[in-house]
């Protein structure tokens, strides 16, 4: 017997965060991913470069794949001793076709098992503050299907029996006639005034809500497309109070956030957090320093200088890789004195459990320079900059002036990126730049610049700080946010105000 297995996983309504730990695990693990339209498709990321992945999304009418054909396909890997994961959005069992699907595998003899999912007819109206059922309000919950199956001949709801049933109904599909469904449900017997809620691609940034009763939703609804979930019953008037999901601060709001390529995830996240549909842009990418061997001389006389100067968290990531590739004790670092400008550079610093002698606030020579001076005279102290490739600091050329030594040591170098790993450059396009667009540097105002996206003045920046907000003027672009503290924390916060 084969040893394959196919897994079949619930993805969840939408939200990356309501994937199971199970149906995470699994594709991690996964050999084979095959994947539904409905299926966010970030989860991809999580199956290994090597896995074989493929679209079976069905959009209505639309078929990439039939049933036949994805069962067929479960099936052939899993003989094949593939471990599959089929992605099925929100719950396997409900109105998604994974009875057919286990039944087709269970029928070729294939290991199965089941990881169910948050599904869209109970955690969408929860992201819309309606509570599926409530003490007081209902004691049971229906979930039908406004979808019929085209095969069979008439109408097979029982609207009758879907009226005179006590509690909360949530209809899946069916959106296109949902004029029909209200119609034979108010022949049925449902009061014209019970109250009625369109749930539009819940759980996403991009969920929209509009409430009414049965007997005006389908016209307030028109024009809406799929997916959608239209709930029938007293808990939808709980959404004024518990509407939760389409309150946050950024709720809505589009961000592009133009970083590297590595660092982009974090602010990402941190948006999305607040609410916002947030996406990365990737422009540049940190490729190690040109002349690695100049480099690595300088970081191996680190113990030599009297002060060591960070003016990026990139700078101090780089040059701790290279000085752990040289030593293997951190004591070999000797005495000098650490500089780090900002509080990112800062925290990347005590990450590698050193303390921070001077960390100027402000990402200006002058603000440094002050800050260092502070501490004694610069004059034949010995200054070892860790720095990206490209202009030279003025902080360098301003310690001379005082009499300091300096070397500069090129740690990085940041350079345009040429692919489109996470699609945003795609997405940026199709959207026609709008919402905002987040500058942490300018080398990200230069490479933004260089890619050619969008006309300048039609972009709204939101910058880190002034140096950025310069580079940004000097190109065209029109900055709407610019924050007051310059590091990511600040941006948001800015970000957050200009929001309200
Ligand atoms: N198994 C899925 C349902 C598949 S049927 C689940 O448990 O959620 C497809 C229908 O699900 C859509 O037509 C729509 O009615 C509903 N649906 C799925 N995701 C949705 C979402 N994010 N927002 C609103 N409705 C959704």
């Amino acid at each position: 017997m084969a040893t394959g297995i196919c897994y079949l996983v619930g993805a969840g309504p939408g939200d990356p965060g309501l994937l199971t730990v199970r149906g995470r695990a699994c594709l991690e693990a996964a050999e084979v991913v095959v994947y539904d339209l409905l299926a966010n498709p970030e989860f991809l990321a999580y199956a290994p470069d090597s896995a074989e992945k493929i679209n079976a999304g069905k959009r209505a009418g639309d078929h990439v794949l039939t049933q036949d054909e994805t069962n067929a396909l479960l099936v052939e890997k899993t003989l094949a001793g593939k471990r599959v994961v089929r992605l099925k959005g929100g719950d396997p069992f409900l109105f998604g076709r994974g009875g057919e699907e286990a039944a087709a595998l269970a029928a070729a003899g294939c290991r199965f098992e089941i990881v169910p999912g948050v599904t869209s007819a109970i955690g969408g109206p929860a992201y819309a503050g309606i509570p599926v059922t409530h003490r007081g309000h209902n004691t049971a919950l229906t979930i039908f299907t406004g979808h019929e199956d085209p095969k069979k001949a008439g109408p097979t709801l029982d609207y009758r029996a879907l009226a005179a049933a006590p509690g909360t109904k949530v209809m899946l599909m069916g959106l296109e006639r949902l004029d029909t469904h209200c119609r034979a449900l108010m022949d049925a017997g449902m009061a014209a005034d019970t109250p009625a809620a369109v749930v539009r691609e819940a759980t996403t940034p991009r969920q929209t809500t509009v409430e009414g009763t049965v007997g005006t939703i389908a016209g307030l609804a028109r024009g809406m497309r799929p997916p959608a979930i239209v709930i029938f019953g007293g808990v939808v008037g709980m959404r004024p109070e518990l509407g939760w999901f389409e309150k946050r601060p950024l709720f809505g709001r589009t961000i592009a956030v133009t970083r590297t390529r590595k660092q982009a995830g974090g602010l990402v996240a941190e948006l999305r957090e607040l609410g916002a549909d947030a996406y990365e842009l990737p422009t540049i990418r940190i490729d190690p320093a040109p002349d690695k061997r100049a480099f690595y001389e300088l970081v191996a006389d680190t113990h030599i200088y009297d002060w060591l100067v960070f003016t990026s968290p990139n700078g101090v990531d780089a040059f701790f890789e290279a000085f752990f590739k040289i030593y293997n004790d951190a004591r070999d670092i000797g005495g000098v004195k650490i500089a780090a400008i900002g509080p990112a550079t800062a925290a990347r610093v005590r990450a590698f459990h050193l303390s921070v002698d001077v960390q100027p606030e402000k990402y200006v020579a002058e603000e440094v320079l002050k800050a260092i001076l502070e501490q004694g005279s610069v004059e034949n102290s010995k200054f070892l900059l860790a720095r990206a490739e490209g202009a030279r600091e003025m902080l360098a050329v301003e310690l001379e002036r005082r009499g300091a030594i300096v070397d500069e040591a090129v740690a990085y170098r940041t350079v345009p990126e040429t692919d489109d790993p996470s699609g945003g450059i795609r997405r940026f396009r199709a959207d026609g730049g709008a919402g905002l667009v987040t500058f942490t540097s300018s080398s990200t105002v230069e490479n933004f610049h260089a890619l050619g996206l969008a006309d300048p003045s039609e972009v709204r920046a939101a910058s880190i700080g002034p140096v950025t907000s310069k580079t940004l003027r000097k190109l065209g672009y029109r900055i709407e946010v610019e924050a007051r503290r310059h590091d990511v924390p600040g941006l948001v916060e800015a970000i957050i105000a200009h929001a309200r």
